[in-house]
């Protein structure tokens, strides 16, 4: 970042990193941009892949191309209840995540997601950001939603997986369906890394619609979301996965996409949720797709489309992963752009 880069970005953003009240907005727009340092809290140390600085890259970005004044800036939220978080998860996960710094355990899973310092708190300030963030939408404050540091899709109701300590995708749906009485609710997920931990929690239920483009699972983790899983029972034909083959690029995707696009369009949903996840974009440190941000655009734009004509405009899009910081913050921008007005 140069010197005249920096200072923009100080002052640009300077309200949404420090002294804003939680959940405090400011700003013009039917867009909300859900970001500030209480969300960069959610990371971890020692050269982990997801690491702290994600949200500054994009943020520097935006301000960059002059994003950040067209969005309505939504501070992050205090931490999520206990009775939030077990909307979606088990009590015993959610316990043993308050308790897992005090008792010395250094992983939450089979060596993907390390304990760090603070890390309830800042987990639980990725749910309450996105659960707050809900209740904008439903109360006509903002019409779409973009949260970079979220989109945990790994984690399940019982406990955490690929660096995804609690998922706030799931929370929302189910804060969606209890607090605000929407059911048909379609779940896009681009990320390089099958959403297995959303995919498996609705797999039964017709109301959840889902589309996942993704990289093959037989040599990529979770090593899921097979063509041939499209839910089960009542929701058989509800989901959609699409594996890509090691290497694919833009046209392969786009492809995937019309797909995708057709499926959701046939199940007409209330309320759009997207992990846009950056992981797929070329050169990305630990995966193997080669895709440009684009893709993201493309997909955006389409998804705002599609919120349009069924769900009365209302979409909320998460960060989802991504590695390659440049790649992270092309890819956020360009769907930053397609939800801005
Ligand atoms: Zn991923």
């Amino acid at each position: 970042m140069n010197s005249e880069t920096r200072r923009r970005f100080v002052g640009a953003v300077g309200a949404l990193l420090v002294g804003a009240a939680s959940g405090s907005a400011r700003g013009a727009g039917r867009t909300g941009l859900v970001a500030g340092e209480a969300l960069s809290r959610y990371g971890f140390t020692d050269g982990h892949p997801l690491g702290i600085d994600r949200q500054g890259a994009f943020l520097a970005e935006a301000v960059r191309r002059g994003l950040i004044d067209r969005a309505q800036a939504i501070a992050p939220a205090a931490p999520a209840s206990r009775d939030v978080l077990t909307r979606f998860h088990t009590a015993d996960h959610v316990d043993l995540v308050a308790r897992a710094e005090a008792d010395g355990i250094r992983w939450l899973d089979d060596g993907d997601t390390p304990v760090f310092p603070g890390i309830y708190e800042a987990s639980a300030i990725v749910v309450g950001s996105a659960v707050m963030a809900v209740g904008r939408v439903m109360a006509g404050e903002c019409l779409r939603t973009f949260q970079p540091i979220g989109g945990l899709h790994h984690a399940s109701r019982r406990g955490a997986a690929g660096f995804c300590v609690f998922n706030d995708i799931g929370v929302v749906i189910e804060t969606l369906r209890v607090v605000h009485g929407v059911r048909r609710i379609a779940y896009i997920d681009i990320d390089v890394h099958h959403g297995d931990g959303v995919f498996y929690a609705y797999e039964e239920d017709p109301d959840l619609v889902i589309a996942d483009i993704h990289e093959d699972g037989r040599h990529r983790y979770p090593g899921t979301g097979h063509a041939h899983e499209i839910g089960r029972g009542a929701a058989a034909g509800t989901k959609i996965n699409l594996p890509l083959p090691r290497g694919a690029g833009d046209d392969a995707f786009l492809e995937a996409w019309s797909r995708a696009e057709a499926h959701l369009e046939r199940h007409a949903p209330e309320f759009v949720l997207f992990q846009c996840g950056a992981d797929g974009l070329a050169g990305d440190p630990i995966a193997d797709l080669a895709l440009s941000p684009r893709a993201h655009r493309h997909v955006a734009e389409r998804l705002r489309g599609l919120a349009d004509r069924h769900a009365g405009g209302r979409l909320m899009a998460f960060g989802g992963g991504g590695y390659d910081r440049n790649n992270l913050a092309a890819a956020w921008c360009e769907v930053l752009t397609a939800l801005l007005d």
